[in-house]
């Protein structure tokens, strides 16, 4: 029998009539002789309603007791959905991660899946059952809740679609699937009938929340057929998948245009620049398990050097305070952030093969007056960091550059 994992946001959670809704759209896939599990997230709203309880009291981010807190989102919504399927006269089995033995490391508030056992969900499946895991948690070695970090009921999806080899990952969200760029920043956005996998990582990466990253991780690790599918609207949604040859005669220079509002920058001023020093800061930023994302090093004037560099927002104070000290001991001028920034990228697989992207988007954002504070490339991604008050505007002039709101754009004729 066809096994097929549905993962529902938290939009098609977000209240009883909603929740109804999504159990249909698993009876649908039921009634076509199915087995389905269900991974669900906590209904829309909540998981941050949790947190800010977590953090009025005095907790923290990556902490075992806010992850018990937040975890208990999903617990509420696998419930919900479960005794909406049961009303339907279709049994359903509501799982927490002890109970279907999701294990992670100890990483609290950004824990890593690294086993599932899949015994337990067979089990149910073979009564016939359907089973609805709460996503967005697992278990240490020590049997605490652990959380998978923000959007990981994606992740909880695949991984389980891995472990049990299913046919199908449907991740249903409330948009019509990935799109060239993020449709409520975007109108002429565009649904994308496929993304490359390399893509779709630079995209999570970057900005597009559509699909945590670890879950295009994990799918990519693991050959999982994955789907982008709309809740609320029947389609064929976008599939991620591997480029094969056929696939690559008509690639695009660039297929979608991503914006990151969650970044701040550093920056150490007035450096002595000598050899170690990028090492030391760098070293003392990474020892706080703190993740820095561009970096720029000044050429050094009269000896003097300035390092700047991005954090997420959330670690921006930790960070200022391991780059205040750094900078003391390293007789630097002075310290500077800002978390008014925002990361604009444009991503294509195609770029590999087309010359002109940069400059392309670099017109484009002068033509508009907008400047650039930070550049960073690879291979199938541009990033300029511009000020946060630009980011909507610079998302919707990239988007416009590329033609990408037009479908057979030819956005390749730099070729
Ligand atoms: P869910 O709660 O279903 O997990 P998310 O809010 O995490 O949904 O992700 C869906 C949202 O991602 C969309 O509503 C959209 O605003 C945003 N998004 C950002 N970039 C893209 C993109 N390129 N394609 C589609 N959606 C995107
Ligand atoms: N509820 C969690 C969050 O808001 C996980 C998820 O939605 O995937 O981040
Ligand atoms: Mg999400």
């Amino acid at each position: 029998m066809p096994l097929i994992v549905q993962k529902f946001g938290g939009t098609s959670m977000g209240n009883i009539e909603r929740i109804k809704h999504a159990a249909m759209r698993v009876i649908g896939e039921k009634i076509k002789n199915n087995e389905i599990v269900v991974v669900v997230s906590a209904m829309s709203g909540e998981t941050n309603r949790l947190l800010d309880l977590a953090l009025q009291i005095g907790g923290s981010h990556n902490n075992l007791a806010t992850d018990m807190i937040i975890s208990t989102g999903e617990q509420v919504s696998a419930g919900l959905l479960s005794i909406a399927l049961n009303n339907k006269g279709y049994e359903a089995v509501p799982m927490l991660a002890h109970q279907v033995k999701i294990k992670t490391d100890g990483s609290y508030g950004n824990a890593r899946i690294f086993s599932i056992d899949i015994e337990n969900i067979k089990k149910e499946l073979d009564k016939n059952k359907i089973v609805v895991v709460a996503g967005f948690q697992g278990i240490d070695d020590s049997g605490y809740i652990t959380t998978l970090g923000r959007g990981g009921s994606d992740t909880t999806a695949v991984a389980i679609a891995a472990a049990l080899n299913a046919d199908r990952c449907d991740i249903f969200t409330d948009v019509e699937g990935v799109y060239t760029s993020d449709p409520s920043i975007v109108p002429e956005a565009r649904r994308l009938d496929k993304v490359y996998f390399d893509e779709m990582i630079e995209m999570s990466s970057l900005g597009a929340k559509v699909l945590q990253i670890r879950s295009v991780e994990f799918a990519m690790k693991y050959k999982v057929n994955l789907f982008v599918k709309s809740t609320f609207v029947d389609g064929p949604g976008t599939q991620i998948k591997f480029s094969s040859k056929e696939d690559n005669m008509e690639e695009l220079q660039v297929s979608s245009v991503a914006c990151d509002k969650d970044e701040a920058k550093l920056s150490i001023r007035g450096i002595p620049d000598k050899p170690g020093i990028a090492a030391a800061i760098f070293s003392s930023i990474a020892d706080a398990g703190l993740v820095v994302d561009m970096i720029i090093q000044n050429i050094s004037v009269e000896g003097f050097t300035d390092l700047t560099f991005t954090v997420t927002k959330k670690d921006l104070k930790k960070a200022l305070e391991i780059a205040q000290n750094i900078g003391k001991q390293l007789n630097a001028k002075e310290v500077l952030s800002d978390d008014k920034i925002a990361k604009i990228s444009a991503i294509g697989v195609g770029m590999r093969n087309h010359f002109g992207t940069a400059s392309t988007m670099f017109s484009a954002l002068s033509k508009e007056n907008i400047n650039i504070i930070m550049i960073s490339t690879s291979e199938i991604k541009i990033s300029c960091i511009v000020e946060l008050k630009y980011a909507e505007l610079a998302t919707r002039i990239l988007h416009e550059a590329f033609n990408l709101g037009l479908k057979n754009n030819g956005n390749c004729n730099n070729k």
